[in-house]
């Protein structure tokens, strides 16, 4: 699917509030398995992105790069670089395509290489993985992304906080695979899927 900058701007809104919403749930994932403050990571940087896109952005490119920037800038914790890190590849990306699986498979790319974690590791990159060539393929849904979230809850924590925990890390689903859930959940309903 072809993405608009337009369309960008309903996406990041509409990932926005749902991060709003879920705030307090994101947290309370991060509390058994991290230091509880996913949720409000996300709500404080994804606020500063719906800021800066109501000055609606020139184009594509220039709209990845604002969303990067506020994230990059607000964010803090081992999130904000990552997900800081897809919005700049998608950045790059979109100089020279605006086909939005491929953007997400060059922001899968950047996350894996500037948090070296795998996919298995408990970590977004489980939720990235398993749901971008979904995107490519058109077959993205509700269902799989759940599934994806969900499949995070019995893997053992090898990155990011949640790794000192080792095997007690088992049981609890992944906060960043939440949050990566939530973003593309938004993306269908942008789509108007
Ligand atoms: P912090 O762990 O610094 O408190 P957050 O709570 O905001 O940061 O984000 C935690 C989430 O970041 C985790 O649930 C996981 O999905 C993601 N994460 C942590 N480390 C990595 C990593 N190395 N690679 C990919 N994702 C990671
Ligand atoms: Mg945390």
């Amino acid at each position: 699917m072809e993405l608009t900058v337009d369309e960008l701007v309903v996406w990041m809104n509409k990932f926005a509030d749902k991060v709003s919403e879920n705030k307090q749930y994101l947290s309370d994932l991060d509390t058994p398995i991290g230091d509880g403050d996913h949720g409000f990571n996300m709500d404080r940087g994804m606020t500063a992105v719906k800021e800066k896109l109501a000055d609606k952005p020139a184009d594509l490119p220039t709209g990845f790069r604002t969303i990067a920037m506020a994230l990059i800038s607000t964010v803090g914790g081992a999130s904000g670089p990552l997900y800081g890190t897809a919005f700049l590849e998608m950045f790059k990306k979109s100089s020279s395509t605006n086909d939005v699986g491929e953007l997400l498979e060059a922001a899968l790319a950047g996350i894996e290489k500037r948090g070296g974690a795998k996919p298995g590791d408990k970590t977004m990159v489980d939720v990235w993985n398993a749901l971008v060539p979904e995107v490519k393929n058109g077959t993205l849904t509700r269902d799989k992304i759940q599934e994806a979230v969900e499949a995070t809850k019995d893997m053992v924590a090898k990155k990011g906080r949640a790794s000192y925990l080792g095997e007690r890390s088992v049981g609890h689903i992944d906060p960043g695979s939440q949050s990566s859930g939530y973003l593309f959940e938004t993306l269908l309903d942008a789509e108007g899927k």
